[in-house]
């Protein structure tokens, strides 16, 4: 059987070399008679997986050393609720930026323990577009301002950070990190599920500035603290100690191929023959605004129901999968995460010009 184009918003594709070296590496890790999985956590094996995995993702990044990389879990949803759990102050204020579906479950988690303040929305034109964020829309006392770089179901993504000054920007980049370069000293905090550009589903990658951990209150479960993980070196409980390992397999991959410069030439590359494709389309439609339009997920409609059907059993056929929208938005969603090759978008934009020709 051969491998097919899943064009899953996540989990999604890996890269096929990190796949097969896993598959190598499975039953015998380096001569230990064991497989990652069975590895103790405590390990010296595994002490080097996981250092390895951190030093792998700061050479990508280019993390500064006043930021503290954490391997967790909960995914992206527990950030959603640590975030303000471990930064709010006596004021208990946080800024967000209202962009679709995952901004608004961090609100709605943040309003637990926050008030907060929607300063920017575009949830009048259903989230098709990046509002403007300014300085002055920021409330200085703020403990922080809340932003979705990239949002996987309505295919909208930052084109340039905002400008907080002196209040720390926290972003959600879990379907964006690793896509292209990016200046992490913009950021307080950002995090990431790893089910999209970093691997498998069961870790999550939180980079933090030092001076945002120990904030957290005496209320706060051990587990929820982020000065646990900082001071324990991700390694308070047992971390997901086989999806760091591929997280480590991913990041020497990404680094091998050229590193965020050469995601990003691709990334662009690939989404710009789909988004053309799109565009040059009597059937297919982009619902998103064009100066809005993320790389990483695309979504297109065709007029009716019954084509979007159609064109989803042909392309299936073809080995292209997992293409039907997200129920909020409808018609197709292609994610075109790193993994996802040249070949795979080409395929799909040949069957999308191909389908049209033959319905009329
Ligand atoms: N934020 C964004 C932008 C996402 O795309 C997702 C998952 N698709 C989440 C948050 C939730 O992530 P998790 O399932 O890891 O909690």
């Amino acid at each position: 059987m051969e491998r097919i184009f899943n064009f899953s918003a996540g989990p999604s594709m890996l890269p096929l070399p990190v796949l097969e070296q896993a598959q190598k590496e499975l039953t015998n890790y380096k001569g230990s008679g064991m497989s990652v999985m069975e590895l103790s956590h405590r390990s010296k094996l595994f002490t080097d997986i996981i250092e390895g995995a951190e030093q792998g993702l700061r050479d990508l990044m280019q993390i500064p050393d006043n930021y503290k990389v954490l391997f967790l879990q909960g995914g992206a949803s527990q950030q959603f609720a640590m975030v303000p759990m471990n930064l709010l102050g006596p004021d208990k204020k946080a800024d967000y930026v209202n962009t679709g579906s995952w901004s608004k479950k961090a609100m709605k988690e943040a309003e637990r323990f926050a008030d907060v303040n929607v300063i920017a929305s575009s949830a009048d034109k259903n989230f098709t577009y990046i509002p403007e964020v300014s300085k002055d829309m920021i409330d200085p006392e703020a403990s922080y301002v809340h932003i979705t770089t990239n949002n996987t179901i309505e295919g909208t993504a930052f084109r340039h950070m905002p400008d907080t000054g002196d209040v720390p920007l926290v972003a959600d980049m879990s379907s964006n990190i690793l896509s292209e370069e990016i200046d992490v000293s913009k950021f307080g905090i950002i995090y990431a599920g790893a089910q999209k550009n970093i691997g498998p589903a069961g870790l999550t990658v939180v980079i933090i500035r030092e001076d945002l951990i120990g904030h957290a209150g005496e209320d706060v479960p051990a587990m929820l603290n982020y000065k646990t993980h900082s001071d324990a070196g991700s390694l308070y409980n047992t971390p997901p100690t086989f999806a760091v390992y591929m997280a480590k397999l991913v990041f020497e991959y990404i680094k091998e191929s050229g590193g965020l410069k050469e995601m990003e030439r691709v990334n662009r590359d690939k989404a710009e023959l789909l988004y053309l494709t799109i565009e040059e389309s009597g059937l297919f439609t982009s619902p998103v605004e064009k100066k809005s339009r993320s790389l990483m997920n695309i979504p297109f409609v065709s007029p009716s129901e019954e084509t979007d059907a159609a064109f989803l059993e042909g392309a299936k056929q073809r080995g292209l999968e997992t293409l039907k929208g997200h129920r909020s938005v409808g018609g197709m969603r292609a994610s075109i995460y790193n993994a996802m090759p040249k070949e795979g978008v080409q395929t799909l934009v040949d069957f999308m010009n191909e389908f049209e020709k033959n319905h009329k």
